[in-house]
């Protein structure tokens, strides 16, 4: 291998995939839908197949149809203004919007702030780039950002901050205070954000997801990344977008160029159809997620693991010093392997430096049916 990917390991989401099949475990590892997609939605992606005219490379930005519903989107939830034409880039999934975004706007040298605990690309991204990661941590069981941290990590070489909210893996929506005191900062020393929203219909409770781009200053200095692997539950159409100020997409489109040119096209039609659903579907999606999350706590507790509550994404991070002794793999070999139940140690979600914060904490993801959900409940009954 190449110096630049020699560190990267196997991902925890195919160890743990793997593992849990080994041993029949059922899988709250991977966030994955184990339901299908709307049935109206792949019925688009059916009829766009047989139109016989969008079995050809799509335009590189996107389907004009595509891009006009990203912009009709971030109008109607965020009162956004987005050119279709010139601030919108579709990609291959959130996962090469971010690679495109970091390629495409931070130079080798740049330092990257990443807020730990992280999506596991993010990292992999900065070091593909040659730029540098600074890590700044939420501090569990509140998953709070440190205000002094934060400060220290901005300097002169400090070029972008990638920033998640609705947060995989702790379930936090940060607030408009927060974003506030990363907003100002950024202003402050002329940073972008890179901001990945992936989970912005997934929020609880009356949170509200509130995209950085909003705030006073910061539509000009933030790029933001989305998904329809989440919002569609379609995590293998593998269809994203970029989009934000025409100034910041350009950087992300010639990135994007050689990276894979252009997505697949008659997906990227039932996308756009999709997207353009009225309010009810997205309601629906929260009231889906609330009564799973709902079921996945009661078991958890039950069985005397701690959560904090997740505000937002289908992920909660539980802490089991309570009932096991040992590190987050040492307790996750024991679920699958003993209880027949899969969950991420989220190791791979901190530097070395950090990873001491996630002693006695394991990710389960909640976007399982129920059925397998009440079956989780059974098996962790075991667990004491
Ligand atoms: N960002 C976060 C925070 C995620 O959790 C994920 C996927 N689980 C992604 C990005 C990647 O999204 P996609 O599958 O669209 O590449
Ligand atoms: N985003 C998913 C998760 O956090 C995993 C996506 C992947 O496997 N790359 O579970």
């Amino acid at each position: 291998s190449a110096n630049r990917v020699r560190s990267f390991a196997t991902t925890i989401f195919t160890e743990i995939n793997n593992l849990a099949e080994q041993h029949q475990a059922l899988n709250l590892g991977q966030g994955k839908p184990d339901f299908d997609t709307p049935p109206d939605i792949v019925q688009h992606v059916v009829q766009a197949l047989e139109s016989g005219h969008l079995n050809q490379y799509a335009p590189g930005f996107g389907t004009p149809a595509l891009c006009q519903a990203v912009a009709d989107h971030a109008a109607r939830f965020y009162q956004m203004d987005i050119d279709p034409r010139r601030g919108v880039v579709v990609t291959s999934g959130a996962t090469e919007g971010l690679l495109a975004s970091i390629l495409g706007l931070v130079d080798p040298g740049d330092e990257v702030i990443v807020i730990e605990p992280f999506y596991d690309s993010y990292v992999p991204d900065i070091i593909m780039a040659n730029a540098v990661p600074v890590y700044v941590p939420l501090h569990p069981p509140t998953w709070t950002i440190d205000p002094d941290e934060l400060r220290a990590a901005f300097n002169k070489k400090t070029r972008a901050l990638l920033l998640n909210t609705p947060h995989n893996p702790s379930g936090r929506v940060l607030t408009y205070e927060e974003l506030s005191l990363i907003a100002q900062l950024c202003i402050e020393h002329d940073v972008l954000v890179i901001a990945d929203e992936v989970y912005e219909h997934l929020t609880f409770d009356n949170k509200k997801h509130i995209p950085i781009a909003s705030l006073p200053g910061m539509f000009e200095r933030t790029v933001t990344v989305s998904s329809a692997g989440k919002l569609f539950s379609a995590t293998g159409w593998k269809i994203g977008w970029v989009y934000g100020h025409p100034d910041l997409i350009t950087g992300v489109w010639r990135a994007h160029q050689f990276i894979t040119f252009s997505v697949h096209h008659p997906t990227q039609e039932a996308i756009a159809y999709a997207l353009n659903l009225p309010d009810t579907y997205y309601q629906g999606l929260q009231t889906m997620y609330t009564a799973k999350r709902d079921l996945l706590l009661s078991s958890l507790t039950a069985c005397g693991l701690k959560c904090a509550v997740p505000e937002g994404t289908y992920f909660v991070m539980a802490d089991y010093r309570d009932v096991f002794e040992g590190t987050p793999v040492e307790f996750t070999r024991y679920l699958i392997e003993q209880v027949g139940v899969a969950c991420i140690p989220p190791e791979s979600f901190y530097s070395a430096e950090h990873a001491s914060i996630a002693q006695g904490l394991v990710r389960f993801a909640f976007c399982k049916t129920d059925p397998v959900l009440e079956a989780v409940k059974e098996r962790l009954s075991k667990l004491n």
